[in-house]
């Protein structure tokens, strides 16, 4: 999710077929990509990630606040079919209108996208959004089209499933940042995330 398509997406939020009831969807990717990473690299990418937002994101501590947001996201979890226990919610103390979600599971809301929302419904389908995302691995499906632009001659050697690819990442410039290249999802893996957003809300939309 990234701001210029914020508005777009709560105006959605007010049409109801977006909001059926939740289902045990299926957790696969149609349109993600080739994706040359391992589910457990997804893990190893996000913990790297994390360890560069912890440094990088003042968090929210307020116990109230992410205690609501906790609750809303329990509700999405129990009500799919997704790994619960992968998902870790923060909230980030930024008025930027912004979220990220990591291949591991953790997924940042800035206050300034909280702020935007009015209901649990709408802050529901932007914590089923992020979830969307990485149940789908669109972030180590970027990454795997950024290899096959920078690395292309690398694949051919079972490159980035043979041992040491973290430092091969590192040698071809890849960041963990929050703001990595990576975590910009292509509109193929927004739309898709989108569909999936609709299957994954136990919550229907007021009004
Ligand atoms: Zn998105």
């Amino acid at each position: 999710m990234r701001r210029l398509i914020l508005s777009a997406f709560l105006l959605v939020l007010t049409v109801s077929e977006a909001f059926s009831q939740a289902a045990h969807v299926p957790l696969t990717s149609a349109r993600a990509g080739i994706n040359f990473f391992s589910p457990q690299q997804d893990i190893d990418i996000g913990n790297e990630a994390a360890h560069a937002a912890a440094k990088q994101l003042p968090l929210v501590r307020d116990a109230r606040i992410n205690q609501y947001v906790q609750a809303i996201a329990q509700r999405i979890l129990d009500s799919s079919a997704v790994n619960r226990n992968r998902f870790l919610f923060h909230v980030v103390n930024s008025p930027e209108v912004q979220s990220v979600a990591l291949p591991n599971g953790a997924i940042y809301l800035y206050r300034g996208l909280l702020a935007l929302t009015s209901n649990d419904a709408q802050l529901a389908a932007l914590i089923a959004h992020e979830i969307s995302h990485i149940q789908y691995r669109h972030a180590t499906a970027q990454l795997s089209r950024q290899l096959l632009v920078q690395a292309p001659t690398s694949l051919s050697t079972g490159f980035p499933m043979s041992e040491g690819w973290k430092d091969g990442l590192v040698k071809l410039g890849v960041v963990f940042g929050v703001n990595a290249p990576f975590l910009h999802y292509s509109p193929e893996q927004e739309s898709e995330a989108s569909a999936m957003t609709a299957k994954l809300l136990p919550i229907p939309v007021p009004g």
